[in-house]
């Protein structure tokens, strides 16, 4: 390609809403072109670098055996209400009315498509197990679109639904799955972890992300230092954590603590570790609209020293099907309408003052003594509280895992790392196939629902998530499997007739032997062209100069910008790109 015929318009100036350099690099290096919020063109550039990510996914998908097809975009409404979905799904969820009134989604994920077309013509186990994917646009209407195509509005993804007959069938091809998309994350030259994580609001009975590794990734992971425990701090978990010396040992008690109400202070008036002390977080609990309930208040009782995990309370309320979608902290004005003091709240007769039954207690208290909480009076608190003694507790898991907390496999210490989420993998179960009544027969002539797995991946995520790991201050850096091209040619003076000769011949042979060649042939200085080579992160530079009336020419390689100096001869210039590619 000719960069003076081609189109890569690139920017001088950082735009202003741009914070990771990933957003920065892709807009200033003529990659995507912003529409309206969360919404991205991709320029010339962005879709080769999209289509080289999308063929590396097809290749390992094919290999491992899935269907592609290419499910609609638009969806009708109708299949969203059968599985609960239209409302469960939140406002994410864009739908919209066509000229007759009847309502569409446009489509944020598949399992409802796939799963009624699977219905309509797979009738036997026979013709079980199958596994269907596509790579194509999918739109959820994100509260905060941002980072670019981090978290775009409208974005890229690659989907795979399978379908089974039994349990260890869908465990075989969780597997499977897991492999390929580690296959495809190591093709891409990424450091990224498998964690454990929460299903969120696709659901089923246990679900794998795929982070990459950065210190910009949103999702915080918690590591075990000595075995391979990672997990979604969404759904981390960690040892009971081990008491400490000196429990504040009392009789039960009331005591007067006027004015004493944060854990540091009740902490501090003790002279207790907040290890000790029952903490209550209220939370406003909202319900899915076809719950048809009010919103109303839940109790979550943490050690003092532990932060609520909100993901894990939302989910300690749904394990009772309770169709909660968002959690929201309760005001001073909420807590005292329900006959509580904010800074007071413990357990004793909780139930009975606010008629409440969303009362639940953290995994780490369960039969836990030498507690202190709140009296459920202004000024007062409990000592010497033993959960023992209550009867009918709900015990979760509701705290977040800390950095020094034990690993639940093996006792090592957790730490915390960052990570981009750039895939996710579910057993779904029976969810979806019960849901619309999507059966087969299986080997003894039973009517039975498919059983379901399910697998994503970011693929327009990838993109920035690449960068992030790769870029260096100078631009984009891709790796070689996905830079939009392999070499650039940047002669640095075209007027000259021996490098013009000499950089058209080289193009012609180059591509003749299979490289995907940009010719910057553009009449600009040299460190201009150099820049944008920079920029743009090509995976090799020639640099055609004076050094060409000796015979030689300068080879770059982007990642790490080492030169060396070799032959002008094609062979030559093919052994130097080929011999950096090695030292890497
Ligand atoms: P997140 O937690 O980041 O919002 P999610 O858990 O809602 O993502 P999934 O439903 O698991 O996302 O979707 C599969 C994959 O699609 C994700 O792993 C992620 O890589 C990608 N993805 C999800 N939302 C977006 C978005 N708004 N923009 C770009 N990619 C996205
Ligand atoms: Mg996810």
């Amino acid at each position: 390609m000719r960069l003076s015929q081609y189109f890569i318009p690139t920017l001088k100036e950082t735009p202003k809403d741009a914070v990771l350099k990933s957003h920065q690099l892709l807009v200033r290096a003529g990659y995507i072109h912003q529409v309206g919020s969360g919404i991205y063109h991709f320029l010339p550039l962005g879709k080769l670098v999209l289509d080289k990510i999308c063929a590396i996914i097809k290749n390992e998908m094919q290999k491992a055996g899935a269907i592609e097809l290419s499910l609609g975009f638009v969806t009708p409404a109708s299949l969203w209400q059968q599985t609960g979905r239209f409302e469960k799904y939140g406002k994410e969820l864009l739908s919209f009315k066509d000229r007759k009134e009847n309502d569409f989604v446009l489509s944020p994920t598949c399992e409802e498509s796939i799963t009624d077309l699977v219905k309509q013509f797979i009738k036997s186990y026979k013709n079980l197990p199958k596994n269907f994917y596509h790579i194509n646009l999918k739109f959820r209407d994100e509260v905060r679109p941002r980072f670019g195509l981090m978290r775009g509005r409208e974005f890229v993804m690659k989907d795979a639904y399978s379908f089974h007959d039994s349990d260890e069938d869908l465990q075989r091809e969780f597997l499977n799955m897991q492999q390929v998309y580690c296959n495809i994350l190591s093709h891409l030259g990424l450091d990224f972890r498998v964690v454990e994580a929460d299903s969120g609001a696709i659901g089923g009975s246990g679900s794998k992300e795929f982070m990459v590794l950065a210190d910009s990734g949103e999702d915080t992971i918690a590591i075990c230092n000595s075995c391979s425990y990672a997990a979604n701090l969404e759904a981390a978990r960690r040892k009971k954590r081990e008491g400490k010396i000196n429990p504040p040992k009392a009789k039960l008690a009331k005591f007067p603590t006027p004015n004493v109400k944060k854990t540091e202070e009740v902490a501090e008036f003790f002279k207790v570790d907040s290890f000790y002390i029952l903490k209550a977080v209220v939370k406003k609990v909202v319900f899915a609209t076809q719950m048809h309930r009010e919103p109303e208040l839940a109790y979550f009782f943490i050690r003092g020293d532990d932060e609520l995990e909100d993901t894990k309370a939302l989910n300690a309320l749904n394990a009772q099907k309770l169709g909660a979608i968002e959690l929201i902290d309760a005001s001073v004005e909420e807590i005292r309408s329900v006959g509580l003091y904010e800074g007071f709240i413990g357990p004793y007769a909780l139930k009975n003052i606010t008629g409440s039954d969303l009362i639940y207690f953290d995994l780490d208290l369960e039969e836990e003594s030498n507690l202190i909480c709140g009296g459920n009076e202004p000024d007062s608190h409990f000592v010497g509280v033993d959960l023992s003694e209550f009867e009918g507790l709900t015990y979760v898991d509701l705290a977040c895992v800390r950095e020094g907390d034990l690993c639940p496999e093996c006792a090592g210490v957790i730490s915390h790392k960052k990570g981009i989420e750039v895939g996710h993998i579910f057993k779904l179960g029976t969810r979806y196939s019960e849901a619309l009544d999507a059966h087969f027969l299986d080997h003894n002539g039973k009517s039975k629902p498919f059983i379901m797995g399910c697998y994503g991946i970011g693929v327009s995520r990838l993109m920035p998530a690449i960068l992030e790991q790769k870029a260096d201050e100078l631009g984009c850096v891709w790796g070689e499997a996905i830079a939009p091209f392999d070499v650039i040619l940047l002669p640095s003076n075209l007027k000259d007739e021996r490098q013009r000769n000499f950089s058209d011949h080289l193009y012609d042979e180059l591509s003749a032997k299979g490289f995907n060649v940009l010719y910057d042939d553009r009449s600009e200085r040299f460190g201009f062209k150099m820049k944008d080579f920079e920029l743009v992160g090509v995976s090799y530079g020639v640099v055609i100069g004076n050094a060409l009336e000796d015979g030689e020419v300068e080879i770059i390689r982007r990642n790490g910008m080492k030169k060396i100096t070799t032959k002008s001869e094609t062979k030559a210039i093919i052994e130097a790109i080929e011999f950096l590619g090695g030292d890497q």
